[in-house]
């Protein structure tokens, strides 16, 4: 029998969290975002999920496109990061997948092929990752409508750099940047904002917002979490506790010794560790829950387990399901402790870890 080590991916909490997007983003239509195998929850069910309803995926390169195609979705998907050889704009125009066109290099394979796809260009705006100067964009329209390709053109995407914090003044900057940049063509579509800025009061999404994170009920907001922005927790991490014992005050528990009983403790020791994707730097304080009853982490997370304090939680028995992170324990929670973000931990789990789909 396989370790009960499981993230149970609630589909309904998708369709939910999607909806929201969508409610979030008025006129603007919502691309749902589902690259790095969906947020870590499986490409292939997240968007079969989703199919119903998004009118449009996006993915960051053309293997995971290819996986929901071979979901045997049809929608168009939106490559986020363009194409990586010119053998990829072949298959953009087979499958109805749309590149985001951001260097020289790709305007190059474009110039030379044949039967150029859909596409899109990006701005930089601000964030200064990738994309064209908006000094530079009449010159390259110019270029594609010399070389054949503009009628392909569909629009502009930009993306913003600090969309997660409500105070920084980037977001509107950025704005104003690729609307003045992109104002002398009316007739082509606009894409901008991650989930942050769904919920920016007023925030501009033009035709096209992409939300990402928020779907899989993870907060883009700094010193937020997914619950609290009426957003539901769509993966749940569960391992089984595998054997349970009082530690003797003073006695150690794990690598490094780290963590000393101050009294006896009734520990636990859980069946998922770093090997599972399960962040090292969640220290002693971390919470879990087990039967719904919240608890802690002690001492240092090993590959394959980490231990629990059941002080708080007596009534507990061997083979009982400890929540990693779920509806007790949220993602953001336990990110904040391990000094990152969900987004990590999400797209993290490794391939050892059993999904679960309901
Ligand atoms: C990943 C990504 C998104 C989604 O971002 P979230 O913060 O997860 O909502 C949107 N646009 C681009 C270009 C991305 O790379």
């Amino acid at each position: 029998m396989p370790r009960s080590t499981v993230a149970r991916i609630d589909l309904r909490a998708l369709q939910h969290n999607y909806r929201m997007a969508c409610e979030l983003a008025g006129s603007a239509r919502a691309v749902a975002v589902v690259k790095a195998d969906g947020y870590g929850h499986g490409i292939r069910e997240i968007a079969g999920a989703l199919a119903p309803e998004a009118p449009k995926f996006a993915v960051a390169c053309i293997e995971e496109a290819l996986a929901i195609r071979g979901a045997g979705i049809r929608q168009p998907v939106k490559l986020l990061q363009g194409v990586h050889s010119s053998e990829d704009l072949k298959d953009c125009y087979r499958h109805e997948f749309e590149p985001v066109l951001h260097s020289e290099q790709q305007l190059e394979w474009l110039a030379r092929c044949p039967a150029p796809p859909a596409f899109w260009l990006k701005v930089n705006s601000g964030m200064n990752r990738l994309g064209f100067l908006p000094a530079d964009l009449h010159d390259v329209v110019d270029r594609l409508t010399a070389m054949g390709a503009r009628p392909q053109l569909q629009g502009f995407v930009t993306h913003f750099a600090c969309a997660d914090d409500p105070e920084s003044p980037m977001t509107e900057r950025q704005t104003a940047c690729f609307e003045e940049a992109t104002a002398g063509w009316p007739e082509l579509q606009k894409s901008i904002g991650n989930s942050a800025a769904h919920f920016r009061a007023g925030q501009k999404l033009f035709d096209w917002s992409r939300p990402g994170i928020m779907l899989y009920g993870g907060s883009p907001l700094l010193g937020k979490t997914g619950p609290e922005l009426g957003l539901r927790p769509v993966m749940t991490l569960e391992a089984p506790l595998i054997t349970r014992r009082t530690v003797r005050a003073g006695e150690s528990v794990g690598y490094g010794a780290g963590w000393v009983a101050e009294r006896d403790t009734i520990m636990g020791m859980v069946a998922i560790g770093y090997g599972d994707g399960y962040p090292r730097h969640a220290g002693t304080g971390t919470p879990a829950a087990v039967n719904g009853q919240r608890i802690r982490l002690i001492g240092r997370v090993s590959m394959d387990m980490l231990a629990v304090d059941l002080t708080s939680a007596p009534d507990t028995a061997v083979g009982d399901r400890v929540e990693l992170w779920g509806q007790t324990v949220g993602v953001d929670e336990v990110a904040r402790c391990a000094g990152t973000i969900s987004y990590e931990l999400l797209t993290g789990i490794t391939a050892r870890v059993v999904r679960e789909y309901r």
